[in-house]
């Protein structure tokens, strides 16, 4: 008898199905993006009068196609480039080093929104994907803080600028205003996604998650509005993997937003969206006290309640994006805690049809789960 036949056979079912949530949930990101993205600037009324009284529910045209991506997807792919990059260099990667990558990500994706997509087509990675080189409503925050950046030094500056410097880790990538847009938190998923394979305390996963997503925002976002929602993101996202049911995983998440500066507006914005999922069952009347999701406390705290009160991935995406407020954002980051805690399965086949750059989104998600 061969060792290899004492292994029980179960052992490969949880792997599979930690490669499905990883997939689910950036294909789940990329999904509500795209179904929000239609109507990312209309009015509630306007959404009914145009796609019917239950809203948008399918596809449409945007930015000249049916299942077009936004911002919000291109800049979660970046941000997935980089945190890879940072595992794959030549030196530990710690938390600096993948501030650092993704800061030089960031700077690859203003390239894309910048630059005449032909100076690029023999580049690597996802500069050289025609596709990502378009415009889709970028966020003016997340632009100026780049450009800022990019005036300063080259990718190579950024870089070593994260890498070297003593004292916070990447203090002096911060961006530079006071925005608490949505910019930060909508894209930072992949930084739950690694680091959940790769700390296995849960205590310590949730801190580090905490301070890199935090971090990421904080690269073209300065309000802590703007930022520590994405660390709380990023946490539970981590713990979703790990099959903890969301509201355990805010209850944990909770504790290490509490010792941040100026964490009472997200705490808040948290605390009213789990108080309003725990009153009945979903509804837009309800989402609507929430805010519109534009700032990152608002954006937060719909997709929690879509996620806590729908009772599940399909009619919680419905729910985050047929409002009057920053639809793709909210689908976004809805379908990610969504994927992320029901898998592959709980992606509706229809909204995967004609998904675009879906293989890419794919073959990253694999790539952040192989890393663990
Ligand atoms: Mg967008």
């Amino acid at each position: 008898m061969t060792m290899s036949l004492t292994v029980p056979p179960t052992i490969a079912v949880p792997a599979l199905e930690r490669r499905s949530r990883y997939t689910a949930c950036l294909l789940g990101g990329a999904i509500g993006d795209a179904l929000g993205a239609p109507v990312e600037f209309m009015s509630r009324q306007e959404i009914l009068r145009r796609f019917g009284p239950g809203g948008i529910r399918d596809h449409a045209s945007a930015y000249g196609r049916t299942g077009a991506i936004t911002d919000d997807t291109q800049m979660t792919l970046f941000t997935a480039e980089g945190l890879l990059r940072a595992a794959a260099g030549g030196h530990p990667p710690g938390h600096r080093a993948r501030v650092a990558e993704v800061a030089a990500a960031y700077q690859r994706w203003l390239l894309t929104q910048d630059e005449d997509p032909a100076r690029h087509a023999d580049a690597g990675g996802l500069l050289g994907i025609a596709a990502l080189h378009s415009r889709r409503a970028p966020g003016t925050t997340c632009l100026a803080a780049l450009r800022q950046v990019g005036a300063r030094g080259s990718r190579e500056i950024v870089v070593a600028r994260g890498r070297s410097r003593n004292g916070e880790p990447g203090a002096d990538l911060r961006a530079k205003n006071n925005s608490k847009g949505c910019g930060g938190v909508m894209r930072v998923a992949p930084a739950g996604l690694l680091l959940t394979g790769l700390i296995a305390d849960e205590a310590l996963l949730v801190r580090e998650a905490f301070a890199l997503g935090s971090d990421l925002a904080a690269l073209t976002h300065g309000h802590p509005s703007g930022c520590l929602p994405a660390g709380v993101l990023a946490a539970v996202i981590a713990l979703l993997v790990r099959e903890v049911p969301l509201r355990d995983a805010l209850a944990r998440t909770k504790p290490v937003l509490a010792t941040r500066a100026d964490c009472e507006e997200t705490l808040a914005a948290i605390t009213a969206a789990e108080r309003l999922a725990s009153q009945g069952a979903a509804n837009h009347d309800t989402l609507a006290q929430l805010g519109g999701g534009w700032v990152g406390e608002e954006a937060l705290a719909i997709s929690l309640y879509c996620a806590l009160a729908a009772p599940d991935l399909e009619s919680a995406v419905v729910l985050a994006v047929n409002h009057a407020g920053d639809s793709d954002s909210t689908g976004a980051i809805t379908g990610n805690l969504c994927g992320a805690a029901a898998g592959m399965d709980a992606l509706p086949v229809r909204w995967l049809e004609g998904l675009e750059l879906d293989r890419t989104t794919r073959e990253l998600a694999l790539a952040l789960c192989a890393v663990g």
